[in-house]
């Protein structure tokens, strides 16, 4: 382990990268070069036929990591115990707990150890981790595995080739939206409602009204963040990063889309629904053509709840213009005690997602009108309870 610490941050033709490269094998077997993220690092992978792997960044190592499983580099895969005190193959996370004795954090699924000079991974099958044969590798980093993505995800197959580049080797962003826009709607990205669409990013960008406009991807196949920022003042930048911290990046409000959208855009604004207001958990209101809707919860029975859709008619909109949002707590009770899903209930032909005049299909156009707050509610309310359980494990 001593060699493996030593070695990180160092160039390849330093003395102690030298000493672990001997170590794990003289040569590499394969070696993988890529230029990631905009502005670009280079990335080498040297794969050694000892199942070791060390991953450099600009010429500078940032993380070493040990296959005990088989790869196709390493046939026979590491034997844990050469590398690491206490732990062998079939080591289980108690036993690196046992070992290392050092506080341990969530990140991405995983659970790390916070050593001093780096970060220790052991990476399990998924949802492994208490039998022995659930350890597949273990990885050391410099950088906290909280805020990077894993090293072996640069290879994913995905999202490894997202960036476009001109013939000179700089960055392309047109041809990266396209790319980016593509990946979409083949299904293998999948845009996050919190952040600016692709669609409305060089819109944005080129009204000058925000200082960073970004748009985020998540790969469906390695689950990292892809996000691209054009910024008011400096160059694009394109990077890769964990869920969690992809949603801890600060994201400007948007400016109402009359401001920076074209003709097309605005028309498409303007006649689609928007968000209004929402109660968590009982109601969501939303405006279209200067129609109001109502979408509330309701319980068919303590196992089973849906979703009920209303057309504000005159006196319920009179009674919200003048007693506020209550009054829509109060209609959403009241829609809630009739069983809107039985035909008695006078909300029952009411309800346009079972009911939908013009066969509209209402029930994708609310969501689409409340895709980001329910998306940031969910997804920060995600985050706060792993911070929470992480922060509960260094303690
Ligand atoms: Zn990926």
């Amino acid at each position: 382990m001593p060699l493996i610490l030593d070695a990180l941050c160092l160039a390849r033709d330093d003395a102690p990268v030298r000493r672990l490269i001997d170590a794990l094998g003289t040569e590499p077997v394969e070696t993988t070069e890529r230029r990631i993220g905009e502005p670009a690092v280079l990335s080498q992978h040297l794969l050694f036929g000892s199942g070791g792997e060390i991953v450099l960044h600009d010429d500078a190592v940032v993380a070493v990591i040990l296959h005990l499983a088989p790869t196709p580099s390493a046939p026979r895969g590491l034997d844990a115990a050469e590398w690491l005190p206490g732990v062998d193959n079939d080591a289980t996370f108690a036993d690196f707990k046992a070992t290392f004795d050092v506080p341990w954090r969530f990140a991405d699924g995983d659970r790390y150890f916070v050593l001093e000079a780096a970060y220790l991974r052991p990476e399990f099958v998924k949802h492994g981790g208490r039998r022995a044969g659930d350890l597949q590798r273990v990885a050391f980093t410099v950088d906290d595995p909280r805020e990077t993505c894993r090293p072996a995800d640069e290879d994913c197959p995905v999202c490894r080739e997202l960036i476009v580049r001109t013939g000179d080797g700089s960055f392309d962003l047109d041809g990266t939206v396209d790319a980016l826009v593509a990946g979409v709607e083949a299904g293998v990205l999948k845009e996050s409602s919190g952040a600016v669409s692709l669609a409305d990013l060089r819109l944005l960008h080129a009204s000058a009204l925000m200082e960073r406009v970004e748009s985020q991807v998540t790969c469906t196949a390695c689950g990292r963040v892809a996000c691209l920022t054009l910024y008011r003042d400096a160059p694009p930048t394109f990077g890769y990063h964990p869920l969690d911290a992809a949603m801890r990046r600060p994201l400007e409000a948007i400016p109402p889309v009359e401001e920076w959208g074209d003709a097309a855009r605005i028309a498409e604004v303007r006649d689609a629904m928007r968000y209004v207001d929402h109660e968590p958990g009982l109601w969501f209101l939303v405006e279209q053509h200067g129609d109001l809707y109502l979408d509330s919860r309701y319980t068919i029975s303590s196992m089973a709840d849906d979703s009920c859709l209303i057309r504000l008619d005159e006196a319920e909109r009179q009674e919200y213009h003048e007693a506020g949002r209550d009054s829509l707590t109060e209609l959403a009770r009241r829609i809630d005690r009739s069983g809107p899903h039985r035909e008695a209930s006078p909300f029952h032909r009411r309800n346009l997602l079972r009911h939908p005049d013009e066969g509209r299909d209402y029930s994708a156009e609310v969501r689409a009108a409340i895709a980001g707050h329910t998306w940031l509610a969910r997804q920060k309310q995600a985050a706060a309870q792993r911070a929470q359980a992480g922060s509960a494990a260094d303690g």
